[in-house]
């Protein structure tokens, strides 16, 4: 669904080489500022290693930072990502928190590469490692080399046949439950946003509904209604979730550079454009808070 930023576009949901972006946070920002945005939020999976570089680069382009991150959630129906934002990456708890993920994440790779191995698909957790460049191992890396070995034609493909949830080769990777991961985000000092919902696989919208509700009691502060994915029907679904349940609204593009070259920062499939409004909601809701 378009709509009309007056008074400038942002995108509030981006990633760098610190998880399966292909840009650094110094691209990314500078192509930010390239692309006219005024603000953009920086949310890795389950790091907050590319904020520092994101931050001042940010500085130096002119384009404002919301420093964030991108937690994966256990949910039973489908994929719940929880983003965070004005996180304090010197937060204890939240380092702690990330360091769990991150370890639940190193132990679930040789697994995955385990069963590709098991499907005549033969991937060295090396190539995967220089790949990354010390950023966070995800399944896109994977997809990427199984590409470039010629077990499959495309990334898009890899995920199909093999890497997507259910598949023959998915190993489930979250190890935080709804709560904990809202409680993670609160003890940085952040407010926690519920990612893309098309993605939680609901039926109905009185199921998606139940959810919000249920997290909103959990502390849930917004929800990311402006999305690529999200049709007419789906945006004005979560716009309605958010003014009844007093939750901010969001949007971005998901972008991945290279990763997802289908996504174009701050434009995602071409019809998204994020008002700005939605950073001075956020920041209104932060400041209220601290
Ligand atoms: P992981 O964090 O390792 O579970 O991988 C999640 C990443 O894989 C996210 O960036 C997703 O957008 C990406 N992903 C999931 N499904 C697909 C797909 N069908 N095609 C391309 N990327 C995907
Ligand atoms: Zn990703
Ligand atoms: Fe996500
Ligand atoms: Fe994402």
């Amino acid at each position: 669904m378009t709509v009309q930023c007056d008074t400038g576009c942002c995108d509030l949901h981006t990633h760098t080489t610190a998880s399966d972006g292909s840009d650094t946070a110094r691209e990314l920002v500078k192509l930010a500022a390239d692309a006219g945005l005024r603000a953009i939020g920086v949310t890795d999976h389950d790091t907050v290693a590319g904020l520092k570089d994101a931050w001042q680069a940010g500085i130096e382009y002119g384009v404002e930072i919301i420093k964030g991150v991108e937690l994966s959630v256990l949910h039973p129906c489908g994929n719940m990502h929880l983003l965070g934002y004005f996180v304090d990456e010197e937060s204890p708890q939240l380092k702690e928190v990330l360091k769990r993920v991150q370890e639940a994440r190193s132990r679930r790779n040789p697994k995955i590469l385990e069963k590709l191995k098991g499907l005549g698909m033969e991937i060295d957790i090396d190539e995967l490692e220089e790949m990354a460049q010390g950023g966070q191992i995800g399944r896109p890396h994977i997809a990427r080399a199984m590409v470039k070995h010629g077990y499959v034609k495309s990334i898009s493909d890899a995920f199909s046949y093999y890497l997507k949830n259910g598949g023959p080769a998915y190993v489930p990777k979250s190890i935080l439950t709804p709560e904990d991961a809202i409680e993670a985000v609160h003890l940085s000092g952040a407010l926690a946003v519920l990612a893309h919902p098309f993605s939680l696989n609901f039926r109905t919208g009185k199921q998606l509904e139940k959810w919000v509700a249920e997290w909103k009691e959990m502390g849930l502060d917004g929800i990311e209604c402006y999305y690529s994915e999200h049709g007419k029907d789906l945006t004005e679904l979560c716009l309605g979730l958010c003014k009844k349940y007093d939750l901010v609204v969001t949007g971005g593009s998901d972008y991945h550079g290279k990763a997802k070259p289908h996504i174009r920062l701050g434009k995602g499939r071409g019809n998204l454009c994020v008002p700005y409004k939605c950073v001075e909601e956020l920041r209104k809701r932060y400041e209220s808070r601290s």
